[in-house]
């Protein structure tokens, strides 16, 4: 086996070791099923238990109860994207949506399909460096205002939320569960696993039964909210090995406690911002603090030698996945809940280090 890489991606991102190989014994082997995980039926007794621990775990870990449904569905981000006017748009209404970087603008892209959509703020004029201003008046009458919880590839993030006097719904996809939350003030919150809870192709969805209520109820079975919550999230045949994976994370994201899971992440965060302030090589992408992202740190390096050289130590140290994303450039750590403070501190040196040489 080649050795395993100190892993910054954005997405699909690290996971934890203990994670993997849990995972691989269940992929030799299932529990006492004499079969693997990738051979589990779908609907079979042993699936719907791993069904029920991870909804039980999601609601537990996000403070709600049972007045959220929780599904698991697939098609990712993009999918929830389309499902979301189709269902809760209504047809002589309009959507609001805050334009706070790459995915937001995609969702409100999305949208544009199904009816008429509104942008209630934007930061696009500024390369996304800042979090736009929470909107002075939400028009009552809006079927609901989409939020991105944290923007993956600009590194800006929301460290409160306001109340929205209209449905709010939140794309989480790169911060759920990274930190303490009232996901009571969500309608609807949602999130393609593969940052910060397991494997690509999976995508989790907390749904509040009375937001739910006003699904319009024209669209075929599959892309129904409604048909997914009656079937359990088993309406066809589910990814059963991803949504087991998941669990695997629930349980690990458990143990360790939310608490402990935010103050580290917030050490993570800080070590790298600490380094990129104090240094005359690097610039943070996002100037205020208050929106930095705890989750992506997103910087520029002040000239091609540096960024050369950065990339080069890294590659010496067996680190990958700085790069930024092909829409800003520079560079862009991920510092999911997997990713260890060990492995950042390293990154930090690193880049320290490159100071006192140039
Ligand atoms: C990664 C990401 C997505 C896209 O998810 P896909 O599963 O690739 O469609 C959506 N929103 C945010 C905030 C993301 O970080």
């Amino acid at each position: 086996m080649s050795q395993r890489k100190i892993n910054f991606n954005a997405g699909p991102a690290t996971l934890p070791v203990a994670v993997l190989s849990q995972y691989a014994e269940a992929v030799m082997s299932y529990g006492n099923t004499g079969m693997s995980i990738l051979e589990l039926p779908h609907r079979g007794k042993d699936f719907l238990n791993i069904i029920e621990e991870s909804k039980a775990l999601v609601r537990e870990l996000c403070g709600i109860g049972n007045e959220y449904e929780i599904l698991w569905l697939q098609g990712g981000g993009r999918m929830l994207f389309s499902m979301i006017p189709m269902n809760f748009l209504k047809a002589k209404g309009a959507a609001g949506y805050i334009d706070s970087g790459h995915w937001a603008a995609e969702a409100i892209e999305y949208s544009e399909h199904y009816g008429a959509t509104h942008i209630l703020g934007s930061s696009k004029s500024s390369k996304y460096n800042h979090l736009p201003s929470w909107p002075s008046a939400i028009p009552a009458d809006l079927s609901y205002m989409h939020i991105t919880t944290n923007n993956t590839i600009y590194g800006t993030q929301y460290h409160s939320m306001p109340t929205a006097n209209v449905p709010l719904i939140g794309d989480m996809s790169s911060d759920i569960l990274s930190g303490r939350r009232d996901y009571s003030k969500y309608a609807m919150f949602y999130a393609a696993a593969q940052k910060n809870l397991g494997t690509p192709g999976v995508a989790l969805v907390g749904i509040h039964k009375d937001f739910l209520a006003q699904e319009a109820g024209h669209q075929p079975p599959m892309l129904s909210f409604k048909a997914h919550v009656k079937e359990n999230s088993i309406l066809n045949t589910a990814n059963v090995s991803g949504i087991y994976c998941s669990l695997l994370m629930l349980r690990w994201i458990k143990a360790k406690g939310i608490n402990n899971i935010e103050a580290e992440n917030a050490r993570k965060a800080t070590m790298l911002y600490d380094v990129i302030d104090a240094s005359p090589l690097f610039t943070a992408h996002v100037p205020d603090p208050a929106h930095r992202s705890l989750m992506n740190v997103c910087f520029t390096a002040k000239n091609a030698a540096t960024e050369q050289a950065l990339l080069d130590i890294c590659n010496t140290n067996n680190i990958t996945g700085i790069q930024g994303h092909r829409a800003v450039g520079g560079f862009r750590v991920s510092l999911y809940n997997s990713v260890t403070e060990a492995d950042t501190a390293l990154l930090a040196q690193l880049m320290r280090e490159l100071e006192t040489k140039s």
